[in-house]
């Protein structure tokens, strides 16, 4: 599962977004995009279809949090206080959910469902006219494999292997917002990529709702790991491939295969963990234990001792009490994983969790501050850690990108956007490492 893939982007977004995006005063076709990667993918499709299209703001939102969900919201008054004879169209997992509410917005002229904004169709100018377009996503079976070639402003493009989740952890609404999983055929994954090395990128993402679970719903059933090797030697130009989070019991020999002896396969994971106490992940309905994380992060360890590893938290769940919540920040500590994101608990109507009884936000706010504070000193370790040694990094700015790792590198010079550069870490500042070119 990856509640760390909506929970992790989601955060991404809040964070650096104090503000709810603006519309740009041109007219045309605008998008503001909300919550994970597979939005962000998700986009990029629908930018495609709308192409041509006059005077319309696409909203794709998100329904991770309570928060997430106020900033749409807050995006749509501004976008009609800012361009009011533009159409809004409301998507996402938000809109998903509960249309009529969103409907009832000023301006809003359509809300379209996660399967329905997918379809060229539903871009045409007299379907911009027609009512809402909500299908039910639990009858949702296919994932289409759209291919997306260009992401505005990126040198790391994501490729969409799978949809929706059969997992039902007690805090996730994500389900109802996505429907069932569902996996994009190899031959569909494989074109995409050839697609996106043709024009350019370098470096893959295989992203989705709940990865591990790609191929469940395939002829023969294979796993994430069988993708990503078949991907590596069908397009051998593709230089890295990474994975965005994955469920720690779901990582399979494969993938342990290729973090081994891949060199293309990039030295990263991205743990949904959310807890690091068993009681409270029984009562997240996780399928892992503790000692189940503590064996990936060891075993990960051991084969790559650089490896970067990521994970995702929820503080504050409903019944952490204080011995509970010691326990995550016991784990937390000793796991001393650089790449944290964390959340306070947010309830979702609807979900098991938002009937239990809850802690104080206060509180939950507090203990997300403890656990991220050893977060940063953990990343601030490991980026002194990485110092003297050779990097390689995929420049996203004139002057700073990622590593395999997915260290955030700033170089001493600049150079060319998109490039890889062989680095050699030299100090960290607060933002990561500092590197030189070789
Ligand atoms: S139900 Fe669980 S596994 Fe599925 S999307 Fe939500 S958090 Fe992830």
């Amino acid at each position: 599962m990856s509640a760390p893939e909506h929970l992790e982007e989601s955060a991404a977004a809040l964070a650096s977004e104090a503000v709810s995006p603006a519309p740009s005063p041109e007219r045309g076709v605008d998008i503001l995009t909300f919550g994970c990667r597979l939005n962000t993918y998700e986009s990029e499709v629908m930018r495609g279809h709308a192409t041509g299209l006059d005077d319309v703001i696409i909203v794709n939102t998100c329904a991770v949090t309570g928060e997430a969900e106020r900033q749409a919201r807050q995006a749509i008054r501004r976008a009609h206080r800012e361009r009011p004879g533009a159409r809004i169209v409301v998507t996402g997992c938000a809109a998903q959910i509960d249309p009529d509410r969103w409907s009832a917005l000023p301006g809003v002229t359509r809300v379209l469902g996660n399967e329905d904004k997918l379809k060229a169709e539903s871009w045409t100018p007299t379907a911009l006219t027609q009512g809402n377009a909500v299908s039910d996503i639990m009858a949702a079976r296919e994932t289409a494999g759209h291919l997306v070639t260009e992401f505005a402003g990126r040198t790391r493009a994501f490729v969409e292997v799978q949809q929706g989740c059969d997992h039902r952890c007690t805090f996730c609404i994500i389900p109802f917002g996505r429907g069932p999983s569902r996996s994009a055929p190899v031959g569909a994954v494989v074109e995409q990529v050839r697609a996106l090395v043709a024009s350019g990128y370098r470096e893959v993402v295989l992203t989705g709702v709940d990865i591990t679970s790609w191929g469940g719903d395939l002829p023969g059933t294979p796993r994430l790991g069988q993708l990503c090797r078949r991907l590596l030697a069908l397009v051998p130009e593709l230089e890295r491939l990474r994975l965005s989070s994955v469920d720690p019991v779901e990582i399979d020999d494969d993938i342990w295969r290729l973090l081994e002896s891949e060199p293309r396969f990039m030295p990263y994971l991205h743990l949904s963990l959310q807890a690091g106490s068993d009681m409270i992940l029984k009562r997240m309905k996780r399928r892992h234990l503790v000692e189940d994380a503590a064996r990936v992060i060891e075993r990960a360890r051991s084969i790559r001792p650089r490896i970067g590893i990521g994970a995702d938290l929820i503080a504050g769940f409903p019944t952490e009490d204080d011995a509970l919540f010691e326990e995550t920040l016991a784990f937390v500590e000793q796991a001393s994983l650089p790449f944290l994101h964390v959340f306070p608990y947010s309830a979702r109507p609807g979900t098991p969790a938002a009937r239990m009884p809850a802690v104080q936000v206060v509180e939950r706010k507090a203990r997300a501050a403890r656990i991220r504070a050893l977060g940063e000193a953990a990343a601030q370790a490991y980026y002194r850690s990485l110092i003297g040694q050779e990097l390689s990094v995929l420049m996203e700015t004139a002057d700073s990108g990622h590593s395999e790792e997915f260290a955030p590198v700033r170089l001493t010079k600049p150079s060319e956007i998109g490039g890889i550069e062989r680095v050699r870490a030299v100090a960290v500042d607060a933002g990561g490492v500092v590197a030189e070119t070789i």
